[in-house]
């Protein structure tokens, strides 16, 4: 069901405040930021090899990464995997009995299509899938 791991989610209080971090000391690639509305977030992309780092910025106050910054402060926030068909892998997680945050899927950045899996459901990992934009 899985292919690899797609990115991991990083929540911070200022996406302009980490990129030096990422970009210049650690040498990543920064690939862009878009602002993802529907979910109250700034995004930026980088990667390493195949791999992607997605840092988290909230855009309001009652966006759900502004509250898990005041609850935990800035740190991973989930861990994406990247499936085919995400309607297929929601409906064998649905069957096996796991809670979805998201039971059909949204959009996410850069065209693809994402949904979270509960975290009550993924042993307190949060979990997301994610199918690329063709
Ligand atoms: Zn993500």
């Amino acid at each position: 069901m899985l292919h690899k791991i797609d990115h991991i989610g990083i929540a911070v209080q200022s996406i302009d405040a980490v990129i030096p971090f990422y970009r210049d000391q650690l040498g990543m690639k920064f690939l862009g930021s878009e602002e993802v509305a529907e979910q109250k977030v700034r995004v930026a992309m980088l990667c390493v090899g195949e791999s992607k780092i997605e840092l988290l910025e909230p855009t309001s106050p009652d966006s759900p990464v502004a509250r898990f910054l005041e609850k935990s402060g800035q740190g991973i926030h989930h861990i994406a995997y990247e499936v085919e068909d995400i309607n297929s892998a929601i409906a064998k997680l649905v069957s096996d009995g796991a809670r979805m945050i998201d039971e059909k899927p949204r959009h996410g950045a850069h065209g693809t299509l994402i949904a979270f899996v509960h975290p009550k459901s993924s042993q307190g990992v949060l979990t997301e899938l994610c199918q690329s934009a063709d």
